[in-house]
């Protein structure tokens, strides 16, 4: 059951992007865990182009989507358009003649080889209107309609707005339309986003119907919303005075308020606003789109109603159809909407004016919040940024410098990268090399976790590596590793979950968005056979030192940010909004007090009040009828090699063959499972006797499409031993096949540990990470350790990747350097534990044919493993203690989670836990925790594996409050009442959870996953008849398992000190306080 973990994975990719909000915040974190580590070895670009990302490989055969990650990390599944699966077949495309009696005049048509598509750019003639009309063989259909919505302040008008029109529209008279769609359509993808200078709104479907009733809500709610008439969304989105009781303190509330102070506590996050706003500080990329909470209380009702009439108007629109529906249709739907509007001048008024090269570099000095009496030695952080042009790029120059990207940084062995991490200066990299998703591309490098003293080497090491590469070009082998990488993510176009229309469109817009070419963006080919060919006869030197030195040595637009750790920076501000409430307060009468308190409760009766039935009618949805009854098939066949079990799944893959190599953890000793991450990661970046890490980098980018190790846990239902692997995912060619099992092959037997140096990096990168997450995904955390306290499986993940393995990763900082012999002889133990035929698996994806054809070299492969006698298995009875628990950092908002096993009531799995854990999460935690408690996200996960149900809050102001919402939860379904149409609604957004999109990879990987858990299809067709039939007495009867958690559960907060203090004031003492940073 995967699509949250899907739409977790996208809203992660796009929290690299210079995107400052999405608007729902994905749910179901902690089953990610489960499956898989916690741990990631994809760095996090602070900003990622989409160019990128179709230079970059997507994911180096990282993990695949159905499986891993939490939200808001690294990473990005976001590509490029090559071909779509299949060869297209017929395509229709609009009629000329129905276009113009619509009103819409055709602009340009041209054919797109890149993805087989017809593109058609119209004018809606009476406003002026762009239509993009994409016509291919997708069925997974893609809408988005976007609007230019350049900030003047940083009161975040563009994110509020974003966040509030999705809250009822004229057709669609209710609470939040968007979420009913959350809960009763078969989307692909469904979300909002606001960029710097734009806001955009993209659903997908593959059901034709359901695709053109998300495509109407959608245009309801941009032109015609209710939130320009109703200061109370406003307020609930944006932000206001709360004030329960006279006698009480005032504080603020509102959901993009708290997700905004979220943002401004993470130290990443505030590196990456101070060097957008330097480096551009007189256009509207000076200031922040998605609001500066010292700043958003200063935004008012009238400016925010403005700022939608001006630019949510189709003079100011730009939409994008992309998929096998008819294009006719797409014109007669947007037709209705545009002709209601008249032309406006909106167009030219948010126009984005281009920031003037400045003449000298500029330096800042930012502090950011520092855990009181933590270690401040080594925190500073230390960034250099270049905007490279005072106008955009042409393509082919983009291109190039895309591929100049990859090759200083896109790799561990890339050396801009590699120098930087092995000077010991810094643990991890900040910044994200190029940029170019805004009008003018941008340059970022520097380290994090500097001292102080260290600051000025790491700005000259920089800017001598950038000379050196500029004088002595790149190493051939490593020209080829890019150009293959690079054109293999083109082939594969692997987007993960990520629709492939939605991809493309993020494409064309970044041009089209600044009134270029919208097709140019589709059609990379050309440009780079042309690079390709360059290349090859003037060599790499000659294409690439002239841009080192014009764009980054040469330019004097470079802002260097320094950035302080400051203990006192979270009070400091904590005091500073209280000074400024307390002076409100101090203005009001004691009648405005009370105004205050009875409109604070109106607010809040509102929020909880449901909508009515009729409201809830106008939402359209399908039926059951348009259900497919049986779930998707994916092919399986279970053989048998030397004596390993081999998975083959025959599926189109586009000529790419992915194969898993599974090894069974079981029998590692205890102590050494934290080494695992580290483990993986040496394998991959510690090199062998013949050749060096660099060269073996190298030769798995030339002759693959990626390699990558990984642990991944989870428990099995009705068994007490987990089912503990290490996973090595690759993919290649399938004429490469031998190629790539013979690395598999070099990888896990002969790379050797001795590299100390190298390994003291790992650490310290790894170190770096788990802080950082720490901050930003605290929920992640809490739910892990929650995990880790009610099971093995739980227990183990933590070990890899949670706070255990924080701690961890700071004793061994210092071991390293007393004791290597030790660890190296540990990594040698582990691989002797774990490399070896017996309990091994293979999982193979592709074609018929390539599977037949590799079988000879899967072959060989075995016969090289070795084959140890099979050791008795570890005993892992292991899990944390079992009392409530407070994880301590610096921030102004809080994780709260709360958790029991419900299998240990009694409760038996039924397919109904599906729909009411959905159900629970998207009306009964987002009305309570997010838009009334002003959290930014409220979800409850139910893992059927191991049967923890968990509560969770992201970005959240309360702490007591949040718990006594989960505690309420049995109550709220006892007393639930629900006509048929609302449970036929949440039977079908689980379905669409359910029958999640995937792409051939994917679909190997979930069948191989379900293989190892033990999930048949006799029970996957079970439980899809128990979703279908689920009825309101499963709701009331899960009330009881429920009830287990406000009993028996326990509870785990990363929260800030203040916080945890008064909480353990109000409920004696009941968390113990644990500080980490
Ligand atoms: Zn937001």
């Amino acid at each position: 059951m995967s699509t949250s973990m899907e739409r977790a994975v996208v809203l992660r990719s796009l929290s690299c992007t210079p995107l400052v909000c999405t608007r729902f915040f994905a749910r179901s974190s902690s089953k990610l865990s489960r499956l898989s580590p916690l741990y990631s070895l994809s760095r996090c670009h602070r900003s990622v182009s989409l160019l990128h990302h179709h230079l970059r490989p997507i994911s180096t055969a990282s993990r695949p989507s159905t499986q891993l990650r939490r939200h808001f990390s690294s990473l990005s599944p976001r590509a490029i358009a090559t071909p779509p699966a299949q060869p297209c077949s017929e395509v229709v495309v609009a009629d000329d003649v129905v276009a113009e009696k619509l009103g819409f005049d055709k602009v340009s048509e041209q054919f797109i080889e890149e993805c087989k598509s017809i593109a058609v750019l119209y004018k809606h003639k009476k406003t002026g209107a762009e239509i993009m009309s994409v016509s291919n063989d997708d069925e997974n259909k893609v809408f988005g309609i976007v609007f230019r919505t350049p900030p003047k302040d940083s009161t975040g008008i563009p994110h509020i707005l974003e966040h509030s029109v999705l809250c009822g529209s004229r057709k669609y008279p209710l609470k939040e339309p968007f979420v009913e769609l959350l809960k009763g359509s078969l989307h692909t993808f469904l979300n909002a986003f606001t960029y710097p200078d734009r806001t955009c709104y993209p659903v997908a479907s593959t059901n034709t119907k359901d695709f053109y009733n998300l495509v109407d809500v959608y245009l309801d709610a941009v032109f015609f919303p209710k939130c320009v008439e109703d200061f109370q969304t406003f307020q609930q989105e944006g932000w206001h005075y709360e004030l329960n009781n006279p006698s009480e303190d005032i504080t603020y509330k509102g959901v993009v308020f708290n997700e905004m102070k979220g943002v401004y506590s993470q130290p990443d996050n505030i590196l990456g606003r101070a060097s957008q706003q330097a480096l551009f500080p007189d256009n509207t990329y000076g200031v922040d789109s998605g609001g500066d909470p010292q700043v958003i209380p200063k935004l008012t009702f009238e400016e925010f109603k403005e700022f939608h009439r001006k630019y949510y108007h189709p003079s100011n629109a730009r939409i994008w159809f992309y998929g096998d529906d008819d294009p006719n249709e797409r014109l007669r739907i947007l037709n209705e909407y545009l002709d209601t509007f008249d032309a406006s001048s909106a167009s030219s008024e948010s126009k984005i004016h281009p920031q003037k090269l400045f003449s000298k570099p500029v330096r800042i000095v930012e502090k950011y919040p520092a855990a009181e009496g933590g270690n401040l030695e080594k925190k500073h952080m230390v960034c250099l940024n270049w905007l490279l042009d005072d106008k955009p790029l042409d393509l082919e120059t983009e291109l190039a410098l895309g591929f100049l990207d990859h090759l200083m940084l896109g790799t561990p062995a890339s050396p801009l990268r590699k120098i930087l991490l092995e000077s010991g200066l810094g643990d991890a990299i900040v910044g994200g090399g190029v940029e170019d998703e805004l009008l003018q591309p941008q340059f970022s490098i520097g380290l994090k976790g500097v001292s102080e003293d260290d600051i000025k080497k790491v700005e000259e090491l920089i800017m001598n590596t950038l000379q050196n590469l500029a004088e002595e070009g790149f190493d051939s082998d490593a020209v080829e590793a890019s150009m293959n990488t690079i054109e293999f993510s083109l082939r594969e176009n692997n987007t993960g979950s990520f629709p492939r229309g939605l991809a493309l469109m993020l494409r064309s817009i970044g041009k089209w968005v600044y009134d270029l070419d919208p097709f140019e963006p589709l059609k990379y080919q050309k440009p780079l056979i042309d690079l390709k060919a360059r290349i090859a006869e003037e060599g790499s030197k000659a294409v690439f030192a002239p841009l080192i030195e014009k764009f980054i040595l040469n330019n004097p637009h470079l802002v260097t940010i320094e950035m302080q750790p400051d203990p006192e920076k979270a009070s400091r501000d904590e005091a500073a909004e209280r000074e400024i409430l307390n002076k409100a307060k101090a203005s009001m009468t004691e009648e405005d007090l009370a105004e205050l308190a009875r409109a604070t409760h109106e607010l809040r009766l509102k929020q909880e009040t449901p909508d009515p039935p009729e409201a809830l009618k106008t939402v359209p949805s399908l039926s059951l009828s348009d259900i497919p009854k049986k779930p998707t098939f994916v092919p399986i066949e279970v053989g048998d090699i030397n004596g390993v079990k081999i998975l083959q799944h025959d599926l189109f893959t586009n000529d790419v063959l992915y194969a898993e190599v599974v090894f069974n953890m079981s029998s590692l000793k205890q102590e050494l499972l934290p080494l695992v991450p580290l483990f993986c990661q040496s394998l991959l970046e510690m090199g062998t006797k013949d050749m060096d890490f660099v060269q073996l980098n190298q030769l798995i980018g030339r002759k693959t499409g990626g390699i990558s190790v990984y642990p991944s846990t989870s428990s099995i239902r009705g068994k007490e031993d987990p089912c503990s692997h290490i996973i090595v995912r690759g993919k290649a060619m399938s004429g490469r096949t031998e190629d790539l099992f013979n690395l598999v092959n070099c990888i896990l037997q002969d790379v050797q540990f001795t590299d100390q140096k190298r390994f003291k990096q790992f650490v310290s990168q790894s170190k770096a990470r788990m802080e950082s997450r720490l901050r930003g995904s605290g929920h992640g955390i809490a739910a892990a350790r929650m995990d880790a306290k009610l099971n093995v499986a739980g227990w183990i993940s933590e070990q890899m990747g949670g706070v255990s393995y924080l701690e961890f990763l700071q004793a061994l900082e210092k071991k390293v350097d007393e004791d290597w012999d030790g660890i190296s002889s540990s990594l040698e133990e582990i691989r002797r534990s774990l490399i070896s035929r017996n309990d091994c698996l293979v999982n193979l994806t592709a074609d018929g044919k390539t599977l037949t054809n590799s079988e000879k070299f899967i072959s060989k492969f075995i016969d090289l493993l070795p084959s140890t006698p099979s050791i008795q298995s570890a005993s892992w009875n292991a899990r944390l203690p079992s009392t409530n628990e407070a994880i301590v950092i610096p921030t102004q908002v809080n994780y709260v989670g709360k958790a029991a096993n419900i299998y240990d009531t009694g409760y038996e799995l039924k397919g109904s836990s599906y729909v009411i854990s959905k159900h629970i999460s998207n009306t009964w935690l987002w009305d309570r925790v997010r838009v009334s408690g002003g959290a930014y996200g409220g979800f409850c996960d139910f893992d059927t594996h191991s049967g923890i149900f968990s509560f969770l809050s992201y970005r959240d102001p309360n702490l007591l409050k949040t718990l006594d919402i989960y505690d309420a939860t049995g109550d709220f379904l006892r007393e639930l009442e629900m006509d048929n149409d609302t449970i036929t609604k949440a039977i079908i957004g689980t379905i669409g959870d359910v029958d999640a999109y995937q792409l051939p990879d994917a679909k190997g990987y979930s069948s191989l996953l379900r293989y190892l858990l033990g999930v048949t299809e006799e029970e996957r067709q079970k439980r899809r008849e128990e979703i279908l039939s689920t009825s309101l007495s499963d709701f009331k009867e899960f009330a009881d398992a429920i009830d287990a958690i406000k009993d028996k559960g326990v509870v785990v907060a990363v929260a800030s000190s203040d916080d945890v203090d008064a909480a353990n004031k109000e409920r004696s003492n009941f968390l113990e306080v644990k500080k980490v940073l």
